[in-house]
């Protein structure tokens, strides 16, 4: 009997605060429905709304996890709180002091008597002679414009005459000014507050960082159903998995799985906008030459370039190709169920996981938590082999 260890490493190395920020996710049901939407959405950003009824609020949130949209600031709060996003101002909102309502309404008062009865007019400046005067005074009985100074007519906007401000007359104590005094009433307590009382508070875009994004995409809609997977067929799986090599460096795979027998599978992902190319298996086997793992796996979404897969065969790495994670699964277990040992035959009638159906990470106990993954990483002598270093692979790492 044999025993299996299928490794599945991950080319570009994951930095160790977004495996973190992965975990405090996976421990928060609704963030990774909201991480999910965003992924399908191929966006990490979350724009503010108004509503007159429900205030400021996330809609993307609201709509993806059918939540109120209090409730959605709540859980925003949450991703920023973590460090797995930021904040970008969009807005400036005037709160209440009393109530710290958003609903609040400017009123003007005159400087005078405190009034509120207010009449504004747009001045009129008539050119020719100089005269302002508010436009009421222009204003004759025949509703045309002459001028109260001079007496002519006024002929046209912008050559002979011009609007140059605003005027207010106090209805109630008759003084006119051009600066209003301002004060504010909330339309939710309904107390009054002046402009040095008054709260100003930003509503902010929510940018998910580019690194939670794609770690998120890495580890829950690639890594762990393939993990998944392995754990159903019988293996004990790490993600990521550590194999130290004969040079003394330990090397980081996305999965590295055993069986009973002591068999090793290191099992690397790539994800690339086109296909995936050479220098992402010459990575793998870098890493593979020192580690000597009985098997190695290179996923490949969506798929590899015919260089890839020679040198792919070359090396004796295995390639599975797919431009879906249920493809993927499919051929995984294809490729395994295929292999000696605790898989042959087993579990294959198990659905594969689909991209936003697969289930958090509780009972995925075999899963190394990130700490555990500060190994060294791979600086493997390469020029013995005529591969490049284990630098990771810019071009299939992508997701956006
Ligand atoms: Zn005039
Ligand atoms: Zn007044
Ligand atoms: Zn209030």
């Amino acid at each position: 009997m044999f025993t299996w260890l299928v490794g599945v490493a991950v080319l570009e190395q994951t930095s160790k605060s977004s495996q973190q920020y992965f975990q405090m996710i996976s421990k928060d049901s609704q963030l990774i429905k909201l991480l999910e939407y965003l992924v399908s959405k191929k966006s990490g950003e979350l724009q503010p709304a108004f509503d007159i009824v429900t205030g400021y609020h996330y809609p993307d949130v609201v709509s993806a996890l059918s939540v109120t949209p209090k409730e959605s600031l709540e859980i925003v709060k949450r991703l920023v709180a973590m460090g797995a996003a930021t904040e970008e101002y969009t807005e400036q909102v005037i709160r209440c002091p009393y109530c710290n309502s958003e609903y609040t309404t400017v009123r003007f008062h005159c400087p005078f008597c405190n009034s509120k009865r207010l009449s504004k007019e747009v001045l009129i400046e008539h050119k020719p002679d100089g005269a302002i005067a508010p436009v009421s005074k222009y204003v004759k009985g025949d509703k045309k414009m002459v001028c109260p100074v001079c007496n002519k007519p006024l002929v046209e906007e912008g050559k002979d005459y011009r609007a140059v401000g605003v005027w207010y007359s106090c209805m109630s104590c008759g003084k006119q000014f051009d600066t209003p005094k301002n004060t504010y009433l909330c339309l939710g307590c309904g107390k009054d507050f002046s402009t040095p009382e008054l709260i100003i508070s930003f509503v902010n875009k929510i940018v998910v960082k580019k690194e939670v994004m794609d770690d998120f995409f890495k580890q829950y809609f690639v890594l762990q159903p393939v993990t998944d997977l392995l754990v159903q067929l019988g293996f004990n799986c790490q993600s990521p998995g550590l194999i130290a090599g004969k040079s003394g460096y330990t090397h980081t795979f996305n999965i590295v799985a055993k069986d009973g027998g002591g068999k090793t599978y290191a099992i690397d992902f790539v994800k690339s906008e086109s296909y995936v190319e050479e220098s992402s298996v010459l990575a793998l086997f870098a890493k593979v030459l020192d580690t000597k793992p009985d098997q190695a796996y290179l996923i490949c979404i969506p798929g590899i370039t015919e260089g890839g897969k020679r040198f792919a065969a070359m090396y004796n790495i295995k390639v599975v190709e797919g431009g879906t994670m249920a493809e993927v699964i499919s051929k995984m277990k294809v490729q395994l169920s295929g292999q000696p040992g605790p898989a042959a035959g087993s579990v294959l009638e198990s659905e594969a996981a689909e991209p936003g159906t697969s289930k958090p990470i509780e009972g995925k106990s075999e899963i190394t938590p990130p700490e555990a993954t500060g190994g060294a990483e791979p600086s493997v002598g390469t020029a013995s082999v005529g591969a490049p270093t284990g630098k990771p692979q810019k071009s299939g790492s992508r997701l956006f």
